[in-house]
């Protein structure tokens, strides 16, 4: 089976390039460039090195240890809450800037949900003194205040969303608009594995990374390279497509794909895409998402910021389709739940995000001798407020 994109950009029946006729030739020269580019000895290596020292990896794989006695299983934990600026995003923002630096762009837009890439994308662009315009939905910068103060303190420039339910999805429309107009000069920084071609297989390309370090780190905690499980949360899905990319090929390993379902799947208010979806088009690329009988698409609501999208990247749709991966879901309370106990347990306070992975460890049964290792997106200093008023501290 092949799990990666074709020629044509799809992944089965899922992916290309649904674009309006103005955006072409943007996209165009993405998908000529990009594979050329990122394959460069010359790109990998300033890549790599930046990877390095400036995102600080490898990230460690830790034994969880309470983890571990409390489900029965050796659960290990991937910290990309460790990279700068607390989350896997940056890893794909490094990989971009580098890359629009190459195709010669003044100037980089972006969107954002709970402003991790947002910051994620002001860093690099500080970093290569390059203008930099981020678009948040209105209700996304209120519940993530300090993400917009450090995207300001990074020199960028927050453009609130103020359309539909404001927030990501409502922005990254913003971004689209944003890129027609400036088609020459600016490059758009996707933070997730959706979008036309060539993003979602370029943005997994950059993510990849942390199933590369797993593979090698699982070695040496267990003498195996390949665990039984491999779990992460999904909101465009590009934490879980980094953590299952060097893993889709090995069908032993059982990947697992968590969906925020907000108040409840049948509650209105949801972000379960899998399960609430249909296949249709969303933001430039065929997938499947959330949406009317007459196919408008349906506000999605999650409690946490990133995983608030009414869609799946297309490589996520066709790992769903084919059963390659298993999708499922977990609620707003149940993923609170999740972020005290790991907090408590660990002392890791996860981002709400993250909490919804590690939620399901709760549904699932293991063998003691299962190997099951858990994508840990990000981290939960950005998410206070939101546990502080759950918990009432
Ligand atoms: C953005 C974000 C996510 C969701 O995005 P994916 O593209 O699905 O990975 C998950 N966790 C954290 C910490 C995030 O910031």
């Amino acid at each position: 089976m092949n799990y990666g994109v074709n020629e044509q950009g799809y992944y089965g029946d899922f992916g290309g390039a649904y674009i309006p006729e103005m955006l072409y030739p943007n996209v165009e020269e993405l998908r000529s460039e990009y594979l050329k580019i990122i394959n460069d000895d010359d790109f990998k290596e300033e890549f790599n090195q930046l990877l390095k020292d400036y995102v600080g990896r490898p990230s460690p794989l830790y034994h969880a240890k309470r983890y571990s006695e409390k489900y029965g299983a050796n659960i290990f934990f991937k910290r990309e809450d460790l990279n700068h600026t607390g989350s896997h995003k940056i890893n794909n923002a490094v990989g971009q800037i580098l890359l629009a630096k190459r195709l010669g762009k003044k100037r980089i837009i972006a969107e954002t949900g709970a402003g991790q890439h947002g910051v994620a994308t002001a860093t690099v662009c500080a970093l290569m003194g390059i203008e930099c315009v981020v678009y948040m939905g209105e209700v996304d910068m209120a519940r993530q205040a300090p993400n917009v103060s450090r995207m300001q303190m990074l020199g960028a420039t927050v453009v609130p969303a103020k359309s539909g339910s404001k927030t990501l999805k409502d922005a990254t429309n913003e971004a689209l608009r944003d890129w027609i107009a400036n088609p020459v000069d600016t490059h758009y920084i996707i933070g997730s594995v959706v979008g036309p071609y060539p993003y979602p297989d370029m943005v997994a390309r950059f993510q990849s990374v942390i199933s590369l370090e797993t593979k090698k780190q699982l070695l040496e905690h267990t003498g195996k390279e390949l665990p039984e499980y491999v779990m992460a949360c999904v909101g465009g899905g590009s934490n879980a497509m980094g953590m299952f990319y060097h893993f889709l090929e090995d069908e032993s390993v059982k990947l697992v794909a968590v969906e925020a379902a907000g108040k409840g799947v049948n509650s209105g208010h949801s972000a379960a895409t899998t399960f609430l979806g249909r296949e249709g088009v969303l933001h430039g690329s065929r997938t499947i998402l959330m949406q009317t009988e007459d196919g408008q698409v349906v506000e999605p609501y999650s409690i946490s910021a990133g995983l608030d999208y009414p869609g799946i990247g297309p490589q996520h749709a066709w790992l769903y389709k084919i059963r390659r991966a298993e999708y499922v879901s977990i609620t707003d309370n149940e993923a609170l739940q999740a972020g005290l106990l790991c907090s408590q347990l660990e002392g890791i306070i996860p981002a709400i995000e993250t909490a919804h992975a590690l939620a399901y460890l709760e549904k699932m049964k293991f063998n003691p001798t299962d190997n099951v290792v858990i994508c840990i997106s990000g981290r939960g200093d950005k998410d206070l407020d939101t546990y502080i008023k759950y918990f009432e501290y």
